[in-house]
């Protein structure tokens, strides 16, 4: 093919979900995308929210579009920060608008809401979900999970720092010595280190722990202390916790107590992938806090660490924040759409050879992520809970 001729179009629309402040290309991308010879269409104003401006999309060689419907109808592939499952209470307006033969690639939450994916398959479109990417060295440029966390995981700190009616640092001042603040990590993967090393350089003295043991040392080399629960190790696959029973989870509550006590910041991201997050700080817990503490609840969209936790509330009880998180990363819009566009651009270049779509189907990386293609669900697990 010559060099100028450019084959696939790939459309960007405007983020739909409440409160999705992201976009899933922002204009550095559409000129790499460019050189590799695709097309590039945008929905006006996508990028509005996360500070990037339609003439800078058109700038780096975009075409801005005014009609959702025409980006739809223009684009061989939609890219979405949020589609299918992750856009629940609109992604059937999206789905009227996809034809038969589309790819979507963006966050589908497949697991939690199957039947979406099923009809995604039933409208023949294929779909990438990039929440799936297996955690491989070869996948990390695309890991939509950790940059995304990352940016929670320092959100989280600086919500706290401002809702606490302390400092952070150590000062040695005339009016007296300030004692640095006292911040407890529990969960200590992407979004608990950066949560470490965020409260760290703010000063704060530190204190963190994790099922995984592996943990231990990333939480020593960013100068935390590690809290041993002397509960058993429990990693899983890839690099994830493993689920436990109750008992389990009963004994770490219980361990966990007196350093939740004397802490005066909780930020709590323990998880397990496709299950209930495990309730680590009781209602009893919370009350043993001094007024004015906080719980940061990074996973209270998959139901929190605290009892007390409400997504998208904040709970007091007792004089004691129970903050419970809910899409961070769109807080950080700009920087947080930057990651997930270079993410989603190395995904798609995998996907991609001379401007065409050219998928191994025997790749892990598209073997992990694709769950429909040819009319069907075709990830194992998606097919295992429509049943
Ligand atoms: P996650 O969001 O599923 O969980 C967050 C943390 O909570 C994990 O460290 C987990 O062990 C911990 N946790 C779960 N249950 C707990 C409990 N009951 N008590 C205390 N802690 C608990 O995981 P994540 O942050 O997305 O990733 C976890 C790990 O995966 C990383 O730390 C890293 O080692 C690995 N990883 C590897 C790659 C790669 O190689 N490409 C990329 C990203 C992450």
């Amino acid at each position: 093919m010559p060099d100028d001729v450019k084959s696939l179009t790939v459309g960007v629309p405007r983020e739909t979900y409440p409160g999705e402040r992201r976009v899933a290309l922002i204009p550095a991308a559409v000129s790499a995308l460019n050189k590799a010879k695709l097309n590039v269409v945008i929905e006006t104003e996508a990028g509005v929210q996360a500070g990037f401006a339609d003439a800078d999309y058109a700038a780096a060689g975009g075409q801005v579009i005014a009609s959702r419907g025409e980006v739809f109808a223009t684009a061989d592939v939609i890219l979405q920060v949020r589609g299918a499952g992750a856009n629940r209470l609109h992604a059937r307006a999206d789905f009227d608008l996809l034809r038969p033969g589309q790819l979507l690639i963006g966050l589908c939450d497949p697991f939690a809401e199957p039947v979406l994916m099923s009809e995604l398959a039933t409208r023949n479109v294929s779909s990438f979900a990039l929440e799936l990417l297996p955690r491989i060295t070869r996948a990390q440029s695309m890991d939509v999970l950790s940059s995304q966390a990352s940016l929670a995981g320092y959100k989280a700190v600086v919500l706290a720092a401002s809702g606490l009616p302390r400092m952070f640092p150590m000062m040695m001042t005339a009016a007296g010595t300030i004692a640095a603040a006292k911040v407890f990590v529990i969960g200590a993967g992407v979004a608990g280190l950066q949560a470490i090393a965020t409260a760290r350089r703010m000063g704060a003295v530190v204190r963190a722990t994790d099922v995984r043991s592996a943990a231990k040392e990333n939480v020593l080399s960013l100068g935390a202390r590690f809290i041993d629960m002397g509960v058993e190790d429990a990693p899983g696959v890839g690099g994830y916790a493993k689920g436990m029973d109750a008992g389990f989870y009963q004994r770490q509550q219980a361990a966990l107590a007196p350093t939740i006590a004397e802490s005066d910041v909780i930020i709590t991201t323990a998880a397990v992938p496709g299950k209930k997050a495990p309730i680590l700080i009781s209602a009893d817990a919370v009350r043993s806090m001094s007024p004015g503490s906080l719980v940061v609840d990074l996973a209270a969209e998959q139901g929190g660490n605290c009892e007390l936790t409400k997504p998208g509330e904040t709970v007091i009880e007792n004089g004691v924040s129970v903050i419970g998180c809910v899409n961070l990363p769109s807080t950080v819009p700009y920087h947080a759409s930057q990651m997930f566009s270079r993410n989603v651009t190395s995904f798609l270049l995998l996907l991609v050879q001379d401007g065409r779509l050219a998928i191994n189907r025997e790749d892990e990386i598209v073997q992990g992520t694709l769950v429909t293609a040819g009319g069907q669900v075709v990830h194992p697990k998606v097919r295992e809970l429509l049943g």
